[in-house]
């Protein structure tokens, strides 16, 4: 591809782009397509000559986008948003278009500092600790997913702990991971990959109505398994779980962290951005004090399309020691000079793209205000929904209600237990097969409840009422 004809094609996908994001609205928000619906329209063999690139983008038209479930659609309101933003897309483009490898400072300066920066500023933005701040002693780095921040940070965490021993002679005896009930499933695939074994991550019990971590059952548990001739490595809490946004007591944990001397994990990767809004500050309570690594997902809630995962940690030195090797063809100068960072010690691959560009864009386009406002719209939308739950007698709202994520269920009344959450799950499905929303489902007591996320890019009040009037017009 020529430049010229690059240009001519560019220009053309950028359009596109736009008007896929202008008119997304009038699509059916879940894919309406059966599974081997896609397969089957594509050629079964790769093209022996090249094509002309309209033909791609012909068979993105009449092939891919029937099998696109629209996480950009307004009344995208499943899982968590995976909100992105036209500052996003652009940095994203900008990172393609340079194509360059961060693995290391010397491989492209520019990639490694900017991301340094960008790290910091979310830092000072989200009121995290000064420590964590990449010309302290900890630092930040951008990783692809909260997944791997908390693999990250177990190998970080069992360096610490066997003082250096794990990354080299490997796992001896028995390690043990911290987990709530409600923790995303991811920490338990960590622990598979990093050598632990499901079975030694213990599941904390919570409580029952706000779904947050027991510390007291945590504290006991880490002194049997102690007692036990165990080592504790690390203690997961989630700032806004997956199921139902609820906030573990971090401060509370991490006394309990700090006794065991055991690495306590924030997995924030949902709720961590709403601090960007001071208001909401108590989210960060106990972080600063007790902290040894935090992560959270601008993927998610803060306009910035995946993969764009922000992780800190308290000191940087176990985890580079965990990670760092330096092989005779990756040796420079400024490495060997220790005035660097080099971000392949901070993650589990080498090369890594220019993910900061991104970042950045959306950093300087919106602003911290702009990004405030982006956090509060969501807020005002979910409070508005609660409220019509809450009036609605047909309706069970499950409290506390934390953040962009409203769960509720309908009542059902006189219908037995299994029948009415099989009635909800029922309702949920024809809702999605409308193709005029999309939402989710969760547990909450044993109980099915459906999840509303809000907080999409382009989410305004009447999507979320029109998401309302439905759920109550099929729940009758
Ligand atoms: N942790 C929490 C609390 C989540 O809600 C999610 C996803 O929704 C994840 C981790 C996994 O995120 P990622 O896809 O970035 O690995």
């Amino acid at each position: 591809m020529t430049p010229d004809e690059f240009r001519t094609h560019g220009k053309q996908v950028v359009d596109w782009i736009a008007d896929y994001l202008e008119g997304v609205e009038s699509l059916p928000v879940r894919s309406q397509v059966a599974p081997g619906d896609v397969r089957r329209a594509l050629p079964e063999h790769p093209p022996e000559q090249g094509e002309d690139f309209a033909a791609v983008m012909a068979d993105l038209d009449r092939i891919v986008v029937p099998g696109l479930t629209h996480w950009q659609h307004p009344s995208f309101f499943a899982y968590y948003p995976a909100n992105t933003s036209g500052p996003a897309i652009l940095g994203d483009l900008l990172s393609s278009g340079l194509g360059v490898q961060g693995m290391l400072w010397a491989t492209s300066p520019a990639c490694t500092e900017l991301e340094t920066v960008v790290v910091d500023w979310l830092a000072e933005l989200f009121g995290l600790p000064e420590h964590f701040r990449t010309d302290r002693a900890g630092g930040g780095v951008i990783q692809d997913s909260a997944s791997s921040a908390t693999l990250l940070a177990i190998l970080a965490a069992l360096q610490r702990t066997s003082d250096g021993a794990a990354a080299v002679g490997g796992l001896t005896g028995r390690h043990t991971l911290y987990v709530s009930t409600e923790t995303h499933s991811s920490v338990a695939k960590s622990a598979r990959i990093a050598g632990i074994g499901a079975d030694n991550v213990r599941v904390v019990d919570v409580d029952p109505k706000a779904l947050a971590m027991d510390v007291t059952v945590l504290d006991r548990m880490i002194a049997e398994d102690v007692a036990a001739g165990a080592v504790p490595v690390l203690v997961c809490a989630t700032v806004g779980t997956t199921s139902t946004a609820a906030v573990d007591p971090v401060r509370a944990v991490g006394e309990v962290c700090r006794r065991h001397g055991v690495w306590l994990h924030v997995d924030a990767a949902y709720a961590g951005v709403a601090a960007v809004c001071p208001e909401l500050r108590w989210l960060n309570d106990g972080v600063a004090e007790y902290v040894d690594s935090y992560a959270t997902n601008p993927h998610k809630w803060l306009l910035t399309n995946f993969d764009c995962t922000v992780m800190w940690v308290a000191d940087r030195a176990p985890l580079v020691g965990a990670l760092a090797i330096h092989p005779e063809y990756l040796r420079n100068a400024a490495t060997s000079s220790g005035a660097v960072v080099d971000f392949r010690d901070w993650q589990v691959s080498l090369g890594r793209r220019f993910r900061a560009l991104k970042l950045w864009a959306v950093l300087r386009w919106y602003g911290a205000e702009g990004l405030r406002a982006h956090i509060r719209a969501g807020l005002a939308q979910a409070a508005e929904l609660v409220s019509w739950v809450a009036a609605d007698e047909s309706f069970e709202l499950h409290e506390p209600q934390t953040l962009g994520l409203v769960c509720f269920r309908p009542r059902w009344p006189g219908s037995p237990v299994e029948e009415a959450d099989a009635a909800t799950l029922r309702l949920m499905e024809s809702l999605n097969a409308s193709g005029d929303l999309y939402l989710t489902h969760t547990k909450v007591g044993g109980r099915v409840v459906l999840r509303m996320a809000l907080g999409g890019t382009r989410t305004e009040s009447r999507h979320v009422r029109a998401a309302w009037d439905a759920i109550r017009a099929a729940a009758v």
